[in-house]
């Protein structure tokens, strides 16, 4: 099975290695694999196990990753791998955030120079990687930012926006613009339902907007009785006015039974409109509903 050299890590003791690429630094033994299934331990030398290795690739509009804002009305070469540092237990995309690399995968190579070679062919003017969690692959998404931006593409990360600051200063830095998904406004949200935590979702947030000066969208899927009462919807927007303005485009979609959480009804379109409307009340100035 082919793999590439990670970065982002420390060797401890004993062949040990801590990926320090997320907020789980996950310590991996010697033939071990990290937490998102995605980074594995070769003899103390930590390993991607996605570089180059998608296992879904497309062409969508742009629109559909979420992205309102930047290169409207274009289409993005899209990449997908396996694994995912979060587990949403309402995950729409488990057979691939949950796939796992195996030696006998003969999964097609796609080496950076590859994917914008695609890109141009099929004259997309960006790349996007998305579907699963990109920041697992954070090598492949530099890799392909760097060659894609000197033959004038652009690159985005569709994320969940869990990774550790210094990662997420080094892999931003190289990224045009991208979709967070901010899954509910609370810690017991994301403890209870995404096996995660919301503290590093902010700080990945802020460093991408102000640090970066990437062009940022976020993405709440509102999820009926779980995340979307009054409070919560308020406390996100106010954090998003306080920490990165008000013209910060915001996208309400609809959930749907999926995964290991079907005990919510499908999100109504009048639940999506009245969040919206309070938002564009509040003065937010780029506000769209989804999914319905
Ligand atoms: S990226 Fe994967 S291996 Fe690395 S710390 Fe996060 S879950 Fe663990
Ligand atoms: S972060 Fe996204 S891909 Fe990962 S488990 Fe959650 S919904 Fe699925």
């Amino acid at each position: 099975m082919s793999s590439n050299p990670a970065r982002f890590y420390t060797r401890l003791d004993a062949n040990i290695v801590r990926c320090d690429l997320c907020p789980r630094l996950c310590e991996i033994v010697p033939g071990g694999i990290g937490w998102c299934n995605a980074r594995c331990n070769e003899d103390g030398e930590l390993l991607s196990l996605g570089y180059a290795r998608p296992v879904a690739v497309a062409i969508d509009p742009i629109e559909k990753k979420p992205l309102m804002d930047f290169l409207p009305q274009t289409q993005t070469l899209s990449l997908g791998t396996y694994g995912c540092n979060l587990d949403c237990c309402f995950c729409q995309n488990s057979s691939l955030s949950r796939g796992i690399y195996n030696s006998s995968d003969d999964a097609r190579i796609i080496l950076p120079v590859e994917a914008v070679s695609l890109a141009l062919a099929n004259d997309c003017p960006s790349i996007s990687l998305t579907y699963n969690e990109p920041t697992i692959c954070a090598e492949y998404a530099i890799d392909i930012a760097k060659i894609a931006r000197r033959a004038g593409l652009k690159t985005i990360l569709v994320t969940n926006g869990f990774i550790a600051p210094d990662a997420a200063r080094e892999l931003y830095k190289y990224i045009d613009a991208a979709n967070i998904d901010v899954k509910g406004f609370s810690e017991e949200f994301y403890s209870e339902m995404c096996r995660g935590t919301l503290a590093p979702v902010k700080t990945a947030c802020e460093i991408f907007k102000n640090e970066s000066g990437g062009h940022l969208e976020l993405t709440n899927l509102v999820i009926p009785g779980k995340n979307d009462s009054p409070q919560m919807i308020a406390d996100f927007l106010d954090y998003v006015e306080s920490a990165l303005g008000l013209d910060t485009p915001l996208h309400f979609n609809a959930y749907f039974p999926a995964y290991h959480y079907r005990q919510s009804p499908r999100t109504p379109a009048t639940l999506l409109r009245k969040i919206s409307d309070h938002a564009h009340k509040r003065g937010f100035t780029r506000v769209q509903i989804g999914n319905i």
